[in-house]
Order: C-alpha cells, then sequence, then structure tokens
C-alpha cells in the first residue's frame, strides 16, 4: 500500500474505530455467533487477485463485527477488564507504522530508552523502589516465566542453563496458593519444574495463602529431601482479587533463601493510589514482580511490566550473545533482547507513553478510584439485599456473589446460579464470568472498563433481579 492510499484508508480506519467506540454501549455486550460462522463465512484459499482495502473494510462491517463481543462496552463486567484507551490505541498505531524492532539498543535506540524511563515513572507511579528496573513483555504469563527461570538458576548455581535436562539433583520446587492463576502452574512446568513439583498451599478465611501452610510445605519439602526454589505470591487472584500477604511470603522466602515473584497482573495497576499500597505491604523485598497495564490501568493489549531487583541475573540466565547482534556500545546500553524470551521486541512502550503523558497521572488515579467507589457501592447493596451474599472481601473493583434463595443447596444452587447468569446474557444486557469457589459456582462481576459509570453499575443490578426472577 502506497502512503497516500494509506493516507485514505488510514482516515477510514480511524473514523471506523473512533464510531465503534461511541456506538459500542448501544450494543448487546456479547456476540450471538455460534461456533464456525465465522469460519464457513470465509473463503478456504488466499485471493489470488488484489481485492484492495475496501474489501476488508466490507468484511469488518458485515463478518466480523457482528461476530466479536464487545471488551470496550460500559457493561463489561467479565474477566477482568482490558482497557484499550485510545490514547494507548494510537501509540499502538504508532509503533506499527514506524516499523522498528529493539533486537538490540543500536536496532532500535529510541524504543529502548523510551522503554527504560516509562517503566521507571511506572514503578515510581506505584510506590516501587527505585532498585526495581522494568522491561515490558507481552503478557504477564511470560513474565511469570521468566522469573521461574531466573529462580531455577538462582537455586541451582546457573546448572539448567549449562548442562540443561541432565542437570542432576534433588528436584525443585514452586510454592503458590491453590487460587493463583493457572500461568503459575503453565510457567512452573514450562521452567522444568514439574506438575508434581508445584504446592499448591491452602489458602485463609479471606482467600489470600496461609503463610503457616506455606512454612510447613517448605519445611516438609525439605526434609523430605526435594530442594525448594520459588515462592509465587499473588496481589489480586483472579477469582476474588484476594490480596496474598507479601510480608510474610518475603520473610518465608528469605528464611528458606526462596526466590519471591509477585504476580500483581490486575491489582499492580491500583497501586498508583497511595491508599492501595498497604495491599502489597512487603514489595521492596520481592525478586520479581509483574504489573498489567493492559488491564486494568488502560493501555491496549499486550503491555505486560515485569519488574526485577536484580536484572543483571536475568541477562546471565537469558543472554546468548552471538557474534552478528554485538556492538560497540554493549557495555554502555540495556540490549533488551537479553530480559526476555523474544529477540525481535515491538515499540510497546509508545502505548504505554502515550496513555500516561496523554491522562496525567491524576487522572488515571481518579477513574481507578471512581470503579472502586462503584465497586463499594454495589457490594453494599447486595450485602443488604439477601438472599443475594457477597462470597469474598472486596479489596478493589471484583465482586464473587450468590443468590442463595432458602433451601437451595448443592447442585440445585449451582443450576440456579446457571439459569439467573445465562438470564442475564441472554438478555444481552450485561457480560459476567462464572467462577468455583470451594467447588460451588458462583458469579464475578469485574468493574472497572473504562466507560463503566455508576448508571451501568446500577443497570447491572436491576437486571441480576430480574434475572432471579426469570430463573
Ligand atoms: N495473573 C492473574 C492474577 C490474572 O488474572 C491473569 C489474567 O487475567 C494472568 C496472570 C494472566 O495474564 P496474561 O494474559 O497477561 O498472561
Amino acid at each position: 500500500m502506497s502512503p497516500e492510499e494509506f493516507r485514505r484508508f488510514g482516515h477510514q480506519v480511524v473514523d471506523w474505530i473512533a464510531d465503534y467506540r461511541q456506538g459500542v454501549a448501544q450494543r448487546p455486550v456479547q456476540t450471538r455467533t455460534a461456533p464456525g460462522d465465522v469460519l464457513a463465512a470465509l473463503p478456504l484459499e488466499a485471493p489470488e487477485a488484489a481485492e484492495g482495502f475496501d474489501a476488508v473494510l466490507r468484511d469488518l462491517d458485515a463478518l466480523l463485527l457482528p461476530a466479536s463481543s464487545h471488551w470496550q462496552h460500559p457493561s463489561f463486567f467479565a474477566y477482568f477488564p482490558s482497557n484499550g484507551d485510545l490514547a494507548s490505541v494510537l501509540g499502538d498505531f504508532l509503533s506499527s507504522g514506524l516499523g522498528v524492532l529493539g533486537l538490540a539498543w543500536q536496532s532500535a535506540p529510541a524504543l529502548t530508552e523510551l522503554e527504560q524511563r516509562v517503566t521507571e515513572w511506572l514503578a515510581r507511579m506505584s510506590g516501587l523502589p527505585t532498585s526495581f528496573q522494568g522491561v515490558i513483555q507481552d503478557t504477564a504469563s511470560t513474565c511469570t516465566l521468566l522469573a521461574l527461570l531466573c529462580a531455577r538458576e538462582r537455586g541451582t548455581g546457573h546448572g539448567a542453563t549449562t548442562t540443561g535436562m541432565q542437570h542432576g539433583g534433588a528436584p525443585l520446587v514452586v510454592y503458590t496458593s491453590s487460587e493463583a492463576h493457572s500461568s503459575v502452574e503453565k510457567a512452573a512446568l514450562l521452567a522444568g519444574f514439574g506438575r508434581h513439583h508445584v504446592r499448591k498451599v491452602a489458602i485463609d478465611q479471606d482467600r489470600a495463602i496461609a503463610p503457616a501452610a506455606l512454612r510447613a510445605a517448605i519445611v516438609a519439602d525439605r526434609a523430605a529431601g526435594l530442594r525448594p526454589c520459588a515462592i509465587v505470591a499473588s496481589t489480586g487472584t483472579t477469582a476474588t482479587t484476594a490480596m496474598d500477604p507479601i510480608d510474610a511470603c518475603s520473610t518465608i522466602a528469605r528464611e528458606h533463601g526462596l526466590w519471591l515473584h509477585v504476580d500483581a497482573a490486575m491489582a499492580g495497576s491500583a497501586m498508583i493510589l497511595p491508599e492501595c499500597r498497604h495491599l502489597w505491604q512487603g514489595i521492596d523485598a520481592a525478586d520479581s514482580l509483574v504489573v498489567n497495564p493492559h488491564k486494568w490501568l488502560g493501555v491496549a493489549f499486550d503491555c505486560s511490566v515485569f519488574f526485577l531487583r536484580d536484572p543483571d541475573h536475568l541477562v546471565r540466565v537469558m543472554s546468548t550473545n552471538p557474534s552478528y547482534l554485538r556492538t560497540a556500545v554493549d557495555d554502555r546500553v540495556r540490549n533488551y533482547r537479553d530480559w526476555g524470551i523474544a529477540l525481535g521486541r515491538r515499540f510497546r512502550a509508545l502505548k504505554l507513553w502515550s496513555l500516561i503523558r496523554t491522562h496525567g497521572t491524576a487522572t488515571l488515579r481518579q477513574r481507578l478510584r471512581r470503579d472502586l467507589a462503584n465497586a463499594r457501592w454495589l457490594a453494599d447493596t447486595i450485602t443488604a439485599a439477601p438472599p443475594w451474599r457477597l462470597l469474598a472481601p472486596v479489596p478493589l473493583q471484583t465482586l464473587v456473589v450468590r443468590h442463595e434463595p432458602k433451601g437451595l443447596t448443592g447442585e440445585a444452587l449451582d443450576a440456579h446460579t446457571q439459569r439467573w447468569l445465562d438470564a442475564v446474557h441472554r438478555s444481552g444486557s450485561a457480560w459476567l464470568t462464572p467462577t468455583q469457589l470451594d467447588g460451588r459456582w458462583a458469579v464475578r462481576i469485574s468493574i472497572g472498563a473504562l466507560t463503566t459509570e455508576r448508571e451501568h453499575v446500577a443497570a447491572l443490578w436491576q437486571s441480576l433481579q430480574d434475572a432471579v426472577r426469570q430463573a
């Protein structure tokens, strides 16, 4: 496509996105498309002759938009928010337009140095000590994998990166709570710990890891001849945003010489609010942590920041340093290829930078406080309306609820939950996520889409009440 054609279609695309965002609230939040609908409408073969970008825009409207659910909808209460603020969308657009790759500082100096500065901004905004250095990765899953690779190599004196699978010694063990995100187990598997060496430690009444159980598990493994290696604590679990006690976890990690990684994928954004920082008290002592600005903060997916206290250790684990990538300035610069798995890196810093500069930190804090207030309002409303029940504390913006009519228990209660959730989804009024707590179904309400105001939360409460009448 020539720059002139790009100018023409680019304006159309920007208009398309602006219209989409302006009108998204009028659409049902979830699509009604059936599995295979899109596939069946797509030709089997790629076109031999040019169809032009007009054809892409036509199919976007006719085929793809009707088969899309709307994450940027004000009634999106599912999963966790994945807010793509339009300022960051523009930053992402610029990144693609520039088309530079960060293989080394020299391949993209601006990419490297903006990433360094903007991750420093995020650390300062979140009250992290300046000893933490950041790098932007695609997802929290990748960051947790990197953390466990670092832990493994510290635990083995770089044994696995030298002799690899042939490295002997007793098995290394990872500890996390039974509520940790599945990415922790996946990272442990990929890093070679093995499923048998991931301990899912018991939780307390607030659904946070129980320090006494954590310590006991480590002591028992050591007594059995295994090698405790890493703790992955969560600041905001996925089901309920439970907060593991980082202070206690870091004390235990220090006592036993374990790596402490903190998964703050969702709740890390809340740390731009000084009043929330008590929720990760002790974070200064973590070895690494991950925060996803691509969730609540508002950066268009993907943008996950991995902070480490000792990046030199990560570089030692990751660096391969082939001759064709060496440059004369290597001892004076960051080469982010050695801070992660991928060699080629996109200019992701542009979208984080665009978001922060366009809005300023005060506006970002204001939006998050709005969401906290909306969650508090809904929590109070539900608590005052039995047989509705809140099933977990609400430290931030996620509520886990159940409607528990007298006499309904066990599978009958599960069936009732499923029926009213289906009724909400059939109405198209909101999008929620089911979850299991202690083996029984419940429903998560995650507040925090960019455009969600009190009126949308109030409308959600109304549709929950309507749904149980139909269930
Ligand atoms: N950790 C937690 C607590 C999460 O809630 C999620 C996803 O929602 C993840 C990790 C995985 O995030 P990502 O999609 O960035 O890998």
